[in-house]
């Protein structure tokens, strides 16, 4: 449910697109296979950063059977940079397995198989079946998402399940993949985590958590008597 004071979602879709004209990810890739590895990394690392270890990564493991044949050691070394690398490490060579054994080493292009894979969520689905194949399966709710999500008063929860079913039923459907990196982009340049620029945004005069109307944050929570990010 949105608030009663949201910012419309027409409005913030109309306005993002006036501004940014992002990428269909902000991950480099050029296979639907490299797409998801390198989304699998992107998990509590920055883009940039992945971005600069998929190039070596992508020469090296061509195909889910690298993965596989490597040892461990050598996937976790190669990856390490990226953080949660053992996690990493044991998800990737495990989906490469269940590819090689149940998809003919293809990436499947449904959500229902996409989230079967060890480590692929709703939010990674959504990214490969939007940037790689075009479809409109999810919204992917990253922290930027869930944070311009909570302060445009889009959403009034705080998972990013309920926050992307709450999206969903707001946003029509061919927007459902773009509103990912459109809110990224407005994520990065204005609503920032700490310090929001909210008197260079577009959405000043009308955001419910905007400073400039002198409104709190609403993408925080009150725990212990201290206001912390959701
Ligand atoms: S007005 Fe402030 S809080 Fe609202 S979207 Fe803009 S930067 Fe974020």
């Amino acid at each position: 449910m949105p608030r009663r004071n949201a910012v419309s979602v027409h409005r913030v879709i109309q306005d993002l697109e006036s501004l940014y004209d992002p990428p269909r990810s902000f991950l480099t890739w050029e296979t639907p296979f490299e797409l998801l590895i390198a989304t699998i990394l992107s998990a509590r690392c920055t883009d940039a950063q992945v971005n600069k270890v998929t190039p070596g990564l992508f020469r090296t493991y061509r195909t889910p059977e690298d993965y596989v044949k490597a040892s461990v050691a050598a996937v976790e070394k190669d990856i390490h940079s990226c953080g949660t690398f053992r996690m990493k490490t044991k998800n990737i060579r495990s989906l490469c397995r269940k590819l090689i054994e149940e998809f003919g080493g293809k990436v499947p292009q449904t959500m229902q198989e996409l989230v079967s894979l060890s480590g692929v969520g709703r939010k990674t689905a959504s990214i490969v079946l939007y940037a790689a194949f075009g479809q409109q399966e999810g919204i992917a709710v990253d922290t930027h998402v869930q944070r311009l999500s909570l302060r445009l008063g889009l959403s009034m929860h705080q998972t990013p399940e309920k926050i992307e079913r709450d999206l969903m039923a707001q946003v029509p459907r061919e927007k459902w993949g773009v509103l990912n990196t459109l809110m990224i982009s407005h994520g990065r340049a204005v609503c920032t985590g700490r310090n929001r620029k909210c008197g260079a945004c577009i959405f000043k005069d009308a955001c419910p958590s905007s400073l400039t109307r002198g409104k709190r944050d609403l993408a925080t929570k009150r725990v212990d008597g201290v206001w912390q990010s959701v």
